[in-house]
């Protein structure tokens, strides 16, 4: 059966890099009737912290994606916490050692430095080339009694090579001889990472390794490790990275990057799950919406591609629009609702003034933090940049003079004014005989309209807005600050 990891450091947050590991593995799991576990590489003591596991486990858990063992949920293959395996991996250095797979290197700072220091005058990559590899039983005892501090390296064969067939980049081959005897064990006890990683690959009987392309050197030395304990390897799969559009490595300066951030600015798991997926995923066709439950439908690894996947906040903007159009329009009220009530817009978070809003606005809002900037747009129908844009000038230059004069006409006669008063339909019938009046109609009509009492050239229908503005008012819902 299928076990897959996803194995995060807790050194900060979790970024969407991560994020679509993590989905890849959790999509890979649940297709398969597999299971997805969940492993906190936290080694690195002094750079990770409870604090960043907890972030991480509470964005995973936002997302939806759930494990089935972990340091919270338990399993039989734990702890799942490399800082409280040590027991673990002493317990197989020691039968590496016993194989002759490690020793034990009593080398000083300073004798590695010299080591390091004559291979750069040479031109080598920096190996090591000490005599504790071939050491003597009697030698090494000798040290052991003093008490000198050691570590425990590795054996690197520097013969042959090792091969892997990457389920996404396909056949991948390092040749030993470019690798040193690395440690694996420090002096203080503390396991080297990429021991850890194998040793609990192994042990944790993980079937399939998918992960970000940036592991795939460490590949070598895990793959040694493996074969040294005679375990079955893995299955490898390398995701390409994630690009920023300049095509540079998606970085902070690129704007949000944390799987947080999104949550804050108010983006739906779902979409976000939805995007995820399609960074270096896609079902063969242009399908490009999906469910949780559809991706695990039609996930398949051979399907992740091997080039870099661009990161587009548009994209998934639009996909976020996508999702949020496609929930019941309660749900959507109630979120709208509870957004324009934190920002101070309104005083209630529901009722006919919000379910209005949400009818006419839905449509062009893609992201619900955004909702509360079309509802001020709404309520105070400012005279925008509108009339800078060329497309603007033509329908004033060649329209609006006619249609003011009409409107102003009718704004002196108090016919707007009734118009306006009237609702909805009333609206519609003055709009049509102004039409009539002029023999204009569609949207030499309509437009003209729009950008005098708009100042906009786009928004919901003016009829439909005029009767929200008047469910606002006579509610009282609307705060001074929004109006
Ligand atoms: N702990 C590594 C990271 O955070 C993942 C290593 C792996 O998946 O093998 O990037």
């Amino acid at each position: 059966a299928v076990r897959v990891r996803f194995a995060p450091s807790p050194t900060g947050n979790l970024h969407v890099g991560g994020a679509r590991t993590a989905l890849f593995n959790y999509l890979f799991a649940k297709s398969t009737g597999g299971k997805f576990i969940l492993r906190v590489e936290d080694t690195d003591l002094e750079r990770s912290t409870r604090q960043s596991e907890e972030a991480m486990i509470r964005d995973l858990k936002w997302l939806g994606l759930d494990w089935d063992e972990g340091p919270d949920a338990g399993g039989e293959f734990g702890p799942y916490r490399q800082s409280e395996r040590n027991e673990i991996y002493q317990q197989y250095v020691e039968k590496l050692l016993k194989s002759g797979n490690v020793y034990r290197c009593f080398c000083s700072d300073e004798e590695l430095e010299a080591m390091r220091e004559e291979a750069k005058a040479k031109n080598l990559p920096p190996r090591y080339m000490g005599k504790w590899a071939s050491a003597s039983d009697a030698d090494v005892e000798s040290e052991l009694s003093k008490g000198t501090p050691f570590t425990y390296r590795f054996r690197v064969p520097q013969e042959g090579s090792i091969t892997i067939n990457d389920l996404i980049r396909g056949e991948v081959s390092w040749s030993q001889d470019t690798l040193g005897d690395f440690v694996v064990l420090r002096s203080n006890g503390q396991p080297v990472y990429n021991f850890c990683v194998a040793v609990d690959d192994a042990t944790m009987n993980i079937t399939h390794v998918i992960r970000a392309e940036e592991h795939l050197p460490n590949t070598l030395r895990q793959a040694l490790i493996y074969k040294a304990l005679g375990f079955k390897m893995p299955q490898f799969g390398h995701v390409s990275l994630i690009l920023a559009p300049d095509r540079s490595k998606l970085s902070k300066r690129h704007g949000a990057t944390s799987v947080g951030q999104f949550q804050e600015m108010g983006y739906l798991p779902a979409a976000m799950v939805n995007y995820l997926a399609l960074l270096g995923w896609n079902d063969g066709s242009e399908e490009e919406i999906f469910t949780v439950k559809q991706l695990i439908e039609k996930f398949s690894i051979d399907r992740i591609t091997k080039s870099a996947a661009i990161f587009d906040l548009a994209k998934l903007g639009w996909v976020n629009g996508q999702h949020l159009r496609a929930l019941p329009i309660e749900d959507v009220s109630k979120m709208f609702g509870e957004q324009w009530m934190r920002a101070g817009l309104i005083t209630e978070s529901e009722g006919p003034f919000v379910t209005g809003g949400v009818a006419l606005l839905q449509n062009g809002t893609d992201i619900l933090s955004d909702s509360t900037q079309s509802l001020l747009d709404l309520l105070s129908y400012p005279l925008h940049s509108t009339l800078a844009s060329e497309q603007a000038k033509e329908f004033v230059n060649d329209n609006l003079s006619e249609v003011a004069q009409a409107v102003l006409a009718a704004y002196d006669s108090g016919d707007l004014q009734a118009a306006v008063d009237g609702g909805h339909d009333t609206w519609q019938k003055w709009v049509k005989s102004v039409g009539k009046a002029l023999k204009r109609k569609g949207k030499k009509l309509f437009m003209p309209i729009r950008i005098l009492l708009t100042g906009r050239m786009q928004g919901p229908d003016i009829g439909s807005t005029l009767a929200l503005l008047k469910e606002g008012e006579s509610s009282g819902i609307v705060t001074a600050h929004a109006a």
